[in-house]
């Protein structure tokens, strides 16, 4: 039977895939790293989101990586995360490096000693242009050595690889996630800011979607 640890932001897309994995019947726990990321707070709502679903969920504190990142705006207090309305080589700032296969490897150090025999992850179509790690191809070659880790093949389950943002909050409606419990902004304030470039894209998905987003935008 399929176990799945989820690696989980406590961002929109990952918490739709925590609900999904739960409605599934294979949720077997979550993991979150803090790699000193400006936006920390969303590992606050990822703990919240599993009490309420009473799942196991681990918090890594691998802050000391903040070392090996450079100048990610998401991680860079030099560097500020841009709006949205800038070109594709600004936002190339908010890449951290290599950042899912590090959290993958990470998962399935957990999932192995943990028993589970799968590891999810929400990438999706939205981030295909900017993040080479959430691209089709290389969660094919990551699910290539997952499968070869261990004694036994641990599986890659990325549901939402072809999925834009606003179909996995048309998904997420269906099963019930409390949108307001989850958190995008890359600047981590004290609300969502509304302008950086992820802000914009919840804003937007969630009118393409026809759903009702109840995020507190400081510039709505
Ligand atoms: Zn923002």
């Amino acid at each position: 039977m399929k176990k799945a640890l989820l690696v989980y932001s406590g961002g929109l897309d990952s918490t739709v895939l925590l609900y999904k994995l739960k409605s599934e019947g294979i949720l077997g726990g979550a993991i979150s790293v803090n790699y000193s990321q400006k936006h920390s707070k969303e590992l606050f709502f990822a703990r919240k989101n599993c009490e309420k679903l009473g799942v196991d969920f681990l918090e890594v504190d691998l802050r000391c990586l903040r070392d090996i990142f450079g100048n990610s705006s998401l991680v860079d207090n030099k560097t500020n995360v841009p709006a949205a309305m800038y070109e594709e080589t600004v936002m190339h700032s908010t890449v951290v490096p290599n950042r899912n296969m590090i959290l993958l490897s990470i998962a399935a150090a957990r999932a192995i000693s943990a028993k589970c025999n799968c590891i999810a992850y929400a990438a999706h179509s939205g981030d295909h242009a900017i993040y080479p790690d959430c691209r089709p191809e290389f969660v094919n070659a990551m699910a290539g050595a997952l499968k070869v880790c261990d004694y036994t093949p641990i599986e890659l389950y990325a549901p939402f690889v072809n999925l834009s943002k606003a179909q996995i909050i048309a998904e997420g409606a269906k099963l019930g996630v409390d949108f307001s419990m989850t958190w995008s902004c890359y600047r981590g304030g004290e609300s969502h800011c509304g302008v950086c470039p992820t802000c914009v894209e919840r804003k937007e998905s969630f009118k393409i979607a026809g759903v009702p987003d109840p995020t507190v935008y400081s510039n709505p």
